[in-house]
């Protein structure tokens, strides 16, 4: 946790705390991050009231299993037991805020239900699959009709969940009124917001303090004032992995050819857009295979590649053995190759 003091040991043998040290680390990392409590947000975004909203949080390994298995977030989320404490029927709940990795995945409006059943006979193929695999006993169920709704927070990462880790959480538990959740803090600089210099979008970049909000595509100004932005992103990306491709072997340096390549979409993720911890400099061919998942990092940020590739030009392109070259600064954020490789199912060993 960012606001966690750190604890030192002097010679006297007494705890001091020094807070200072952590807000200066916590600066440097998030610059311009907000924390709101989560369930507020959801109820205005969404105009329902707390007690229509449930926070499900998946557990990371079980969703990472699910996932790699074929599984839906729609498949773990939208098909659940009666007289559970998942039954939106039962409690009346609109809004369903689904969470994986301590991010805000996608929030659904519950329209009804879809069908009845069993869990298992309701289920895609893969989630029975996955069932059976996990020897879940059969009961009745319901899936529901839901529509995904555009909050702000999609992609925003939740902090507070302490245990039970793996129960949903509503408005008449204590816990769903201390999940909160980061939102872009406006006192960055938002490149459409004004005819900033190119030094001034230039500094905000190199401080990780530039920012996109969604715009109008019919408002021309801020689509223009965006692009100059994004211009200043691709300059300092390619300068940060020396003009070439951040795959080690990859000599490809062709400006041309060269790309800032979000790890998380610049459709995916507001708050995001423009953090250089989420661009690498790829070049056109190895972009491509990143953004289709033929490829991702671990946390170490080691290249995992896809097994199941038998295209003989893709595997040269990604050998055995090829490596990621980390740039000068900001590498790529842990949450951000955490949710690559959880979005393209692929496994970090
Ligand atoms: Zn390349």
């Amino acid at each position: 946790m960012l606001a966690a003091s750190l604890v030192v040991k002097r010679r006297s043998a007494r705890w001091v705390f020094i807070d200072n040290v952590i807000a200066a680390d916590a600066m440097v990392k998030q610059p311009n991050r907000n924390s709101v409590r989560l369930a507020d947000l959801i109820s205005q975004e969404t105009a329902a009231r707390p007690e229509q909203i449930m926070l499900l949080r998946h557990g990371s390994a079980w969703a990472k299993t699910a996932f790699a298995m074929g599984c839906t977030l729609e498949d773990m989320t939208l098909e659940q037991p009666n007289e559970s404490q998942y039954d939106y029927r039962r409690f009346g709940i609109k809004f369903v805020v689904a969470i994986v990795d301590d991010r805000v995945q996608k929030v659904y409006r519950i329209d009804g239900v879809e069908a009845e059943g069993t869990n298992y006979n309701l289920a895609s193929p893969a989630f029975r699959r996955f069932l059976q695999k996990r020897e879940y006993e059969t009961v009745n169920s319901r899936r529901y009709k839901a529509a995904p709704f555009h909050c702000s927070v999609v992609g925003a990462r939740v902090a507070g969940w302490t245990n039970p880790r793996l129960a949903p959480l509503r408005s008449t538990g204590e816990l769903f009124w201390k999940i909160e959740v980061d939102v872009p803090d406006r006192t960055a600089t938002y490149a459409e917001d004004r005819d900033y210099s190119k030094a001034q979008l230039n500094q905000a970049a190199r401080n990780n303090s530039l920012r996109f909000g969604n715009v109008r595509t019919s408002d021309r100004t801020a689509v223009a004032r965006q692009r100059v932005g994004q211009s200043v992103v691709r300059k300092l990306t390619l300068e940060q992995y020396g003009g070439r491709c951040a795959i080690a072997g990859c000599d490809v340096s062709d400006e041309g050819l060269l790309r800032a390549s979000h790890i998380k979409g610049w459709a995916e993720c507001e708050e995001s857009r423009g953090d250089p911890s989420n661009v690498i400099c790829l070049c056109g061919f190895h972009d491509a295979l990143f953004e289709n998942g033929f490829w991702s990092l671990d946390d170490e940020l080691r290249v995992v590649v896809r097994r199941d590739i038998e295209s003989k030009t893709i595997l040269k392109l990604l050998p055995d053995g090829c490596s990621f070259r980390r740039p000068i600064h900001y590498p790529p954020g842990l949450d951000f190759v955490r949710y690559h490789r959880v979005k393209h199912g692929l496994r970090s060993s």
